[in-house]
């Protein structure tokens, strides 16, 4: 059997019975949209991180369009993040009509570079998307520190950082409003797409809450524009509610592999992930480097484990991004690392077994090179 990087059949195999009864805890409900799930969840997840709103909306992505909007992130403002990221933070903020502008990110553990945030600010600038990339938080006392000074809001991208902290603060709660997805893979996943935004500031709740249902207000059908139909899904919202209270066990699995790898693989010249300062991190892909990383890939395959890249391509290298007038060299260290990194099997399911036989293949390989 094939060794991919992530699977869920054995987690499913683990939670079937409580799946299958949220999921017919909602057919039998009477209310299929945006019902007792959806609130319930919203409530459940902002008590998670100890803030007062969380808005469901339909996936990642829109979580982040929404965010930017709610925040007054208008066409023509500019906000900086990283090109060292999944592409949906990207087109997400392009997708507002603001123009993405790009600091590097740091060598030692790929998060975004707070010192260049004042070469990237102009006066269009209104907003800064930091990304907790792989599981672990950007320096936020430094973010919101240069936010205040120049007056510019903060969403954090929390895709990849369910859980995680930074100085004992959970990520999501740092900034003006944070924006989740639950995308299967994430680390709190659901059984198809999903999203969220926590915020503690109520205009921003009640702006989300509009721009999820069309741009009405609930109550008096009045449509504001921008709007869009990005509601959280009911049957979504209640497996996400069942596998909230599993989240910080879900955390625990995830670090327990880590751990076996730190050992495993501490003297095979594989540069391991890093923990920056006051960083508890969550694993959501397990990324090292190394130069002959294709190579490596490569020759895995004759083992039967197929290896993934989070990211080859640095965005602003991408074609489709053409238009924000980057070139290749502008970003050094995003452009070395996306030739170097690739991510190993990481799951809180992954069998000991299956990760001692990633471990011993990937010591042979780097062996022969
Ligand atoms: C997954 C991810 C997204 C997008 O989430 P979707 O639910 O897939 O739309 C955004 N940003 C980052 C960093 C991600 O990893």
């Amino acid at each position: 059997m094939t060794t991919y990087v992530w699977d869920y059949l054995r987690e499913y195999a683990e939670e079937r019975e409580e799946l299958l009864d949220a999921v017919d805890t909602v057919f039998q409900s009477g209310q299929l949209v945006l019902g007792e799930s959806v609130s319930r969840f919203e409530q459940e997840f902002a008590a998670y991180h100890g803030q007062p709103h969380c808005v469901g909306v339909d996936n990642g992505t829109n979580a982040i369009v929404l965010g930017l909007q709610a925040l007054g992130v208008k066409p023509g403002d500019e906000v900086i993040t990283v090109s060292n990221t999944a592409a949906p933070t990207v087109l997400a903020i392009d997708a507002v009509g603001a123009r993405p502008v790009f600091v590097d990110v740091r060598e030692e553990d790929y998060l975004m570079r707070t010192d260049q945030l004042a070469g990237a600010l102009t006066e269009r600038t209104a907003a800064i998307v930091p990304v907790h990339l792989y599981g672990q938080c950007v320096d936020m006392a430094a973010v919101t520190a240069f936010a205040e000074r120049h007056g510019l809001k903060v969403l954090e991208d929390c895709a990849q950082a369910h859980g995680a902290r930074h100085h004992g603060r959970l990520a999501g709660t740092m900034g003006d409003a944070a924006a989740f997805s639950f995308y299967p893979t994430k680390v709190l996943g659901a059984y198809g797409d999903g999203g969220a935004v926590v915020t503690r500031d109520d205009g921003t709740d009640a702006n989300l809450r509009r721009l999820r249902y069309y741009g009405m207000e609930d109550r008096y059908y009045v449509v504001q524009t921008p709007g869009h139909n990005s509601r959280l899904d009911e049957v979504q919202a209640e497996i996400l509610r069942r596998k909230l209270r599993r989240l910080d066990a879900y955390v625990e699995g995830r670090r327990r592999v880590a751990r076996r790898y730190a050992e495993g693989l501490a003297d095979t010249g594989l540069v391991l992930p890093s923990n920056a300062v006051g960083n508890d991190h969550v694993h959501y892909v397990h990324v090292v480097r190394h130069p002959e990383r294709d190579r490596i890939i490569e020759r895995l395959r004759a083992y039967d484990i197929e290896l993934n890249i989070s990211y080859p391509w640095p965005v602003h290298t991408m074609s489709g991004f053409a238009h924000l007038g980057y070139r290749e060299g502008d970003l050094p260290v995003t452009e070395r690392l996306a030739k170097e990194i690739f991510s190993l099997p990481m799951y809180p399911s992954l069998p000991q077994h299956v990760q001692e036989k990633v471990i011993e293949a990937l010591r042979e390989v780097i062996a022969g090179l």
